[in-house]
């Protein structure tokens, strides 16, 4: 049993290692049945495989005893079986049969594979990342790449964040002020991970103005598609809305002029949930996203409208008005109630909400789905951990927007959901990291934020918890390394906690996420 092991992230459930080799040429068949066409495809493209070849083959078969998502993978001499119940599972060990070829292969491309026998599947149905072009826009080539590595890494949920108070990023037919007013705004901040200055950020720039035609995103859609990978889209309501209020200031409560926010952090003012007008403009805009997105989930914001609440409470007589009509208290029951109007519509739509959990009250509809980002009171965790399912995003630990020494490789892969104490485990769907994009202002320092911490989250999101060793998961890091350098992928080679000396003297302490992205151009040139 000479064998080696490949390296595998997510690592696999079970992996044996069985006698002899496989070789696979170019001239390899993929023959596969119609329902696993995608996998089939995916590893075809690969292979480069001509048409007509059928020197030896790969099969991709139908297995109904397995679970979603699962697939058994056979590699002995006389050939290579893929099984599986669905198209995800077999797409899935198309992917491990490609990572195992990629670290197979010889120059003249022939890859001699060691035999094997690997039964995996996923520990939750949700792995996700999301992606927030609402703050810095990156363009289709960008989310096809990240999509393209999202795949490598069995992830099955890109989260797309185009709507905040610095800009709305989607195409509108029946709105057209959304984009003629609020895709624009007058500058960006200059800095982020682009400035060693942080914190000190200027304005300047040119205007910015960007949003993604309709047909761009039906592109990215079935890009997505042929990788098992579901988009979501989030429409961010009510509050994070003062792109949608700078073209429908009558959506407001004050009804004063707004202006596309230009700067980092969150506006006070929300959408008027007292008004009937608003949930008519809501419901239209929802159909015409919804239209774009095929997929079940679909994501509504509800984060971070607190101060909103006080304008409710307390500034404006159709709010006041609405709560009294309700028999409400608080700004934040008057949110419950909003919610849960938009999940009805989603509901209509075919859709099932996610809605980030500070926005969830006593009152929020118990068929929502929390995404748990912050920590909230005991009380609070106690009442809603078995009402609802929940995606798991704690911030800092999954926020790799925050700096490698704030928010390390290893506190990534450690993070244990059962543990974490945040939610019932039997009610979590699964993770996802954020990438939020204030200070990440082009794809490239989107790649230096996200990569490699994603391959800790991959294994988090996949991998039984007694099948985890940080050690072990280092070493099979090194390969995907070799990968990012060959893609070109601006990966960070910073993966913990920093210091280093300033004048000989005094010990820095490098938390900022523009000076480490600095640092790590500097790393490059040496390594
Ligand atoms: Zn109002």
């Amino acid at each position: 049993m000479n064998n080696p092991k490949y390296s595998i992230i997510p690592k696999p459930q079970k992996y044996d290692v069985l006698d002899g080799t496989y070789t696979v040429t170019s001239e390899t068949a993929v023959l596969c049945i119609p329902e696993f066409i995608k996998a089939g495809n995916y590893l075809s493209g690969f292979l480069k495989t001509k048409k007509g070849a059928n020197n030896g083959a790969i099969k991709f078969n139908k297995d109904s005893t397995l679970k979603s998502e699962a697939y058994k993978l056979k590699i002995t001499p006389d050939g290579i079986t893929v099984s599986a119940s669905d198209k995800n599972g077999a797409f899935y060990g198309a992917v491990t049969l490609k990572i195992m070829i990629m670290q197979a292969k010889s120059a003249n491309g022939v890859a001699v594979l060691n035999c094997a026998y690997i039964y995996d599947y996923p520990k939750f149905s949700y792995r996700g990342g999301m992606m927030d072009e609402a703050r810095h826009f990156f363009g289709i080539d960008a989310v096809k790449s990240a999509l393209d590595n999202m795949a490598l890494l069995k992830l099955n949920k890109f989260h797309w964040h185009l709507c905040d108070d610095q800009g709305y990023r989607i195409e509108s037919e029946v709105f057209p002020l959304l984009n003629e007013i609020s895709s624009n705004r007058k500058y960006e901040l200059l800095g982020g991970c682009n400035n060693l200055a942080f914190p000190e950020l200027q304005k300047g720039g040119e205007e910015y103005y960007h949003y993604y035609k309709k047909d761009e995103i039906r592109e990215i859609v079935e890009y997505a598609s042929n990788l098992c990978i579901d988009i979501i889209p989030e429409i961010d309501l009510p509050g994070h809305t003062v792109a949608i209020l700078a073209a429908y200031p009558e959506l407001s409560c004050l009804k004063g002029e707004y202006e596309v926010f230009c700067e980092n952090g969150i506006t006070k003012d929300v959408l008027c949930a007292g008004q009937d007008e608003t949930y008519v403009f809501v419901e239209k805009l929802l159909t015409e996203v919804c239209e774009l997105f095929p997929y079940k989930h679909f994501h509504m914001g509800g984060d971070e409208a607190s101060k909103g609440h006080k304008i409710w409470e307390k500034e404006c007589p159709v709010c006041q008005q609405k709560m009294k009509d309700l028999g409400l208290e608080k700004g934040k029951d008057l949110q419950a109630y909003f919610n849960n109007q938009v999940n009805e519509m989603l509901k209509k739509l075919g859709k099932t909400s996610i809605e980030w959990n500070d926005g969830i009250g006593e009152n929020t509809d118990s068929n929502i789905i929390g995404h748990y980002w912050i920590l909230r009171s005991p009380a609070w965790v106690k009442r809603e951990h078995n009402k609802r399912k929940f995606i798991v995003s704690p911030c800092p630990t999954l926020y790799f927007d925050f700096s490698y020494s704030r928010v390390p490789l290893k506190k990534v892969y450690n993070f244990n959901v059962a543990k974490s104490g945040f939610v019932n485990e039997k009610n979590v769907l699964g993770v996802e990291f954020e990438s939020w994009a204030e200070w990440i202002d082009t794809y490239d320092a989107w790649e230096f934020s996200v990569y490699p911490r994603i391959f800790a989250l991959a294994e988090v999101a996949w991998t039984e918890d007694k099948f985890k060793n940080y050690k072990d998961f280092y070493k099979r890091l090194d390969f995907f390394k070799m990968y990012m350098k060959s893609k070109n992928i601006n990966y960070s080679r910073i993966e913990k906690k920093i210091w280093f000396k300033v004048k000989n003297k005094s010990v820095y302490h490098l938390g900022n996420r523009g000076a480490e992205y600095k640092y790590n151009e500097k790393i490059k040139m040496t390594k």
